[in-house]
């Protein structure tokens, strides 16, 4: 037998440890203990089971989702990449409903941002709600005159409706009264309980609303929402495993309530404790969800997106989503998607530039 060289010993020694430890990095949680941000994050496709939402808007998930197709009459569905087309079919219809209803307001259309992730739960990024298919946001920059292709749906940035130069007011040069009457459309449906927005619009609708006063009362002041505005309808009816929401407080919320968004409190820094040990970090896992959410979790998928897209209302969805036919993993790649676009056919023409006049 040949003498080992040292060194060559101890490089193998060394990487046998290394490759012990990369095994111990390897080892999964178990499905229960990892972040159910993980899990839900990682499906591409709804559970094909009976529509239930499960659970509350903040902490629960969705069976039976469907898609709102990319494009419609009214609508074109942004930020595909993220794949949060999804929501029940009551939310879908609504948001289909919403977008002819905002055309006769003179509003050219919707941008739809993030409904819920195919399977609701809690997602990777953003959110703490949308987690049961029952919330959707919309943009406050009207659509386009013409199709945005994929890559502009990613990356169009938003608009803010504040002027940022100013403590909490929103900019008048882009707050119009049809941005008034679309956020009190969106209150006016039934089924919707809440139209969360910045505590400035809220101000603006409160100073500025000439219509039914008691429809303001359902439009919420919230942090964020100054570049898109959060519509959440309510548990739909027999829904046993949804978890309803508290009532909203009567009146039209131009109080006290509102006022306080104006003081100090809500925007300061949180003073840090003396002595305070390092929070650990806190995720939602299975355990903390309803127990049907991992029977949804595990539920068969159907054989493709097409097959539960949403066929209400003259939508359609083509090579512009990211499909995920043909399985978990089978998401395209953005440049296969923006490649495609090109052949797209307009569905509106696509206006020549020319000098204003
Ligand atoms: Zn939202």
């Amino acid at each position: 037998m040949l003498p080992v060289h040292p060194l060559i010993s101890r490089l193998t020694t060394c990487l046998i440890a290394a490759g012990l430890a990369l095994t111990a990095l390897a080892q999964p949680l178990a499905a229960e203990e990892r972040p159910a941000k993980e899990l839900f994050g990682a499906k591409r496709l709804p559970a094909k089971m009976a529509t239930a939402s499960y659970g509350s808007y903040a902490k629960g998930c969705i069976a039976g989702a469907v898609a709102i197709p990319t494009d419609g009459p009214a609508w074109q569905a942004m930020r595909l990449s993220r794949n949060r087309r999804w929501g029940h079919p009551q939310m879908i219809a609504l948001l289909e409903e919403f977008s002819q209803d905002a055309q006769k307001l003179g509003w050219p259309g919707l941008l739809l941002g993030d409904i819920s992730q195919p399977r609701g739960g809690p997602m990777l990024s953003g959110h703490a709600s949308h987690q049961v298919g029952l919330d959707a946001d919309i943009w406050f920059t009207p659509m386009p005159d013409r199709r945005l292709s994929a890559q502009e749906r990613d990356e169009l940035p938003f608009t803010s409706m504040l002027d940022k130069s100013k403590f909490l007011t929103v900019d008048s040069r882009r707050w119009t009264s049809t941005h008034a009457r679309l956020v009190m459309k969106a209150a006016s449906y039934p089924q919707v309980e809440r139209v969360f927005v910045n505590p400035a619009i809220k101000r603006k609708l409160c100073d500025t609303w000439q219509g039914d006063r008691s429809l303001l009362g359902k439009v919420r002041p919230i942090y964020g929402h100054d570049e898109h505005f959060h519509i959440r309808i309510k548990c739909p009816e027999g829904a046993a495993g949804c978890k309803p929401q508290a009532k909203v407080a009567a009146g039209d919320g131009c109080d006290a309530s509102l006022d306080w968004w104006f003081t100090k409190e809500p925007w300061a820094k949180p003073k840090p404790k003396k002595d305070a040990k390092p929070v650990k970090p806190w995720y939602l896992t299975l355990a903390n969800l309803p127990k049907a959410c991992s029977a949804v979790l595990a539920g068969p998928s159907p054989a493709s997106e097409q097959e539960v897209t949403y066929q209400g209302n003259g939508g359609t969805s083509t090579a512009l989503a990211f499909s995920s036919g043909g399985g978990e993993s089978a998401g395209r790649t953005i440049e296969s998607v923006i490649a495609a676009d090109t052949a797209l056919p307009a569905i509106v023409p696509i206006p020549i530039p020319r000098p204003f006049q």
